[in-house]
């Protein structure tokens, strides 16, 4: 059971490189003692192109389909963020490059599409 405390939304994610797509249910995380903001509830999730997920400093979900395609890091994250714990000064670097990019809310972002089902 989800917790009144999640806001569920139901993704549909289309990588536009190999055009297929899954509808990735996302939950928003309210809950202090979790430090991510969102998650994802695989169980939920239905196709199974998209095998990656994570919510990105420039707010944006980021996926991984399984033909390669990902959008896991931002183009500001690229060179900084890496599999190991940020440091202060690493999400720092990334704002200050994200504060230079012209903001968009397309719902296109890096190679695949996000609509809300
Ligand atoms: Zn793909």
């Amino acid at each position: 059971m989800i917790k009144t405390h999640m806001d569920r939304k139901d993704l549909k994610v289309t990588c536009n490189k190999c055009k297929q797509s899954g509808i990735v249910s996302v939950i928003k995380n309210q809950d202090p003692m979790l430090k991510q903001k969102y998650i994802i509830d695989w169980s939920n999730s239905k196709g199974n192109n998209i095998i990656s997920f994570r919510h990105r400093l420039d707010d944006k979900f980021g996926f991984e389909c399984i033909c390669g395609n990902s959008s896991i890091l931002a183009r500001a994250e690229k060179g900084v963020i890496t599999e190991n714990k940020p440091s202060r000064e690493d999400i720092s670097e990334v704002i200050t490059r994200l504060n230079k990019e012209v903001r968009t809310t397309s719902n296109k972002v890096d190679g695949f599409t996000i609509e809300e089902v």
